[in-house]
């Protein structure tokens, strides 16, 4: 398996830490407004990303933050008239709304910044006592940047070009522009904790850099993030744990590319951006994990509607194979193989092979769906003619090993039942205006044999699943 190392920028085979486990760390959220389109690419691609080390063997254990104290989490709070830990739930549970819909599995631990206030005090203090950080009169601590030789090194920027870029600002407290804070001393009116340089809340940086060591210990495999997170974020995190713990912080670093709308980056502060919760109101939430999908995670991606309807378009494309061959496995011929499907299924490892392949190159998920797809053309060929119950089964099995992978056919199942039990009760209601006996009956039976009750009630007709 290859992976593209943002920090050597090639791409390199992956060797884990430990045989068979894979620690893997994606910068969250900051919980203080709905996602929108732009954030839910790397939330979707590290998913699949997850499930792909899953299904080669691998234990994954995944960390992803949520940032729940920051200056947007705190004006929000203040414009609402409620405090920052309740707009930092609310918003935590509106991403939880959206990575379900999205089919993303929550990660293995979600800590907050909040809950991991000890480890970051913690580490605070080291890089103090190791002589990186130095705290000021102000009450705020910051990160003595040019001792950190190795600065610049994710972003390849030499630190010549980063000073001279350097803004600098009205703060005299700190000794180099570059320096960062770790610890913010608290204004009136904010969220603080107690921490030996007086009452504060953490810079954003350090929260990783606690993270990790505490879930995961001094080195991971991989860190993920989008690539604005590049600089400076990752590269303080780098900074922050390498000084602080003397050993290597990843092993691999991979970025996503932007997802741009006309050619520009989607965010909130150009405004350009549509939240998730509207897009999946739009087009439904699948078609939008499928189109972050059609492209390969690094390349910039466009947003439009012709984009999210060619997504809708291959998604329904799968949806009527998978219901094709569902059905076929119920009312095909008896017994099967036969001779076509066989030929499909004889093939299966050559299509595994392959979409492996494309994978193992630095998750190259664009050339999975083209296997994907070829599978289910090949599959839907083989069943046009004669087909057998237990050749479509066993097509629709080899389909779904495909699709599990990347996550996807997970959005119609109950939505498809519903319809279906809905559909059925009002054609009962309608034999049964029409006198026709039999009829309702028998539909009541169909029904009873998915597995439906039926109930009258003064509401009407109700119904449960046995
Ligand atoms: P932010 O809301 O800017 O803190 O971003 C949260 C996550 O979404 C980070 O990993 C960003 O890199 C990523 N992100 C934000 N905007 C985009 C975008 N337009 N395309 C891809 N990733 C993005
Ligand atoms: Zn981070």
């Amino acid at each position: 398996m290859e992976i593209f190392n943002s920090m050597t920028r090639r791409k390199e085979e992956f060797v884990p830490i430990e045989e068979g486990k894979v620690k893997m760390y994606a910068c969250g959220p900051t919980v203080y407004n709905l996602i929108h389109v732009g954030n839910a690419r790397p939330i979707i691609l590290f998913d699949v990303l997850r499930r792909y080390f899953e299904y080669r063997g691998y234990e994954v254990t995944f960390v992803q933050n949520f940032t729940d104290v920051d200056d947007k989490i705190i004006k929000r709070a203040n414009e609402e008239g409620i405090t920052a830990q309740e707009v930092a739930e609310k918003y935590i549970q509106e991403y939880f709304t959206d990575a379900k819909g999205l089919g993303v599995r929550p990660a293995t631990i979600h800590p907050k910044a909040t809950e991991t206030m000890d480890e970051i005090i913690n580490l605070v203090q080291t890089l103090i006592d190791k002589g990186y950080a130095y705290p000021v009169p102000s009450g705020d601590v910051y990160y003595r940047t040019l001792k950190f030789k190795g600065y610049g090194k994710l972003s390849h920027q030499p630190i010549e070009d980063l000073m001279s870029g350097a803004r600098i600002d009205v703060n005299d407290e700190k000794e180099n522009p570059l320096d960062f804070a770790l610890w913010k001393a608290a204004k009136p009116g904010e969220p603080y904790w107690e921490s030996p340089w007086g009452k504060g809340r953490p810079g954003w940086h350090i929260e990783c850099s606690a993270m990790n060591r505490k879930f995961m210990g001094n080195t991971i495999d991989i860190h993920c993030g989008g690539e604005d997170l590049q600089f400076p974020h990752h590269e303080n995190e780098i900074a922050q744990s390498e000084a602080a713990n003397g050993e290597p912080f990843a092993h691999y670093w991979m970025h996503n590319g932007f997802l741009n709308i006309d050619n520009k980056k989607m965010s909130k502060s150009l405004g350009n951006f549509f939240t998730v919760r509207d897009a999946a109101a739009a087009y439904g939430y699948e078609p939008i994990r499928f189109f972050m999908l059609s492209a390969h995670y690094r390349t910039p991606l466009n947003y439009s509607r012709e984009s999210l309807e060619q997504a809708q378009a291959a998604l329904e494309r799968l949806y009527t194979a998978k219901d094709n061959l569902s059905f076929l496995s119920q009312n095909g011929a008896e017994g099967g193989p036969n001779a076509a499907e066989q030929a499909v299924l004889d093939q299966a490892d050559s299509f595994r092979e392959r979409f492996d392949a494309a994978m193992d190159d630095d998750f190259n998920t664009a050339d999975a769906v083209s296997v994907l797809f070829e599978v289910v053309r090949a599959a839907n060929k083989a069943v046009s003619e004669n087909a057998t119950k237990a050749g479509a089964a066993a097509l629709l099995k080899l389909v779904l090993e495909f699709t599990d992978v990347l996550g996807l056919l997970y959005g119609k199942e109950e939505e498809s039942l519903d319809e279906k039990v809905e559909a059925l009760i009002a054609q009962r209601q309608q034999a049964r205006k029409d006198r026709n006996w039999a009829e309702a009956d028998r539909i009541r039976d169909e029904l009873k044999a998915m597995g439906i009750t039926l109930m009258d009630t003064k509401q009407g007709v109700q119904w449960k699943k046995d």
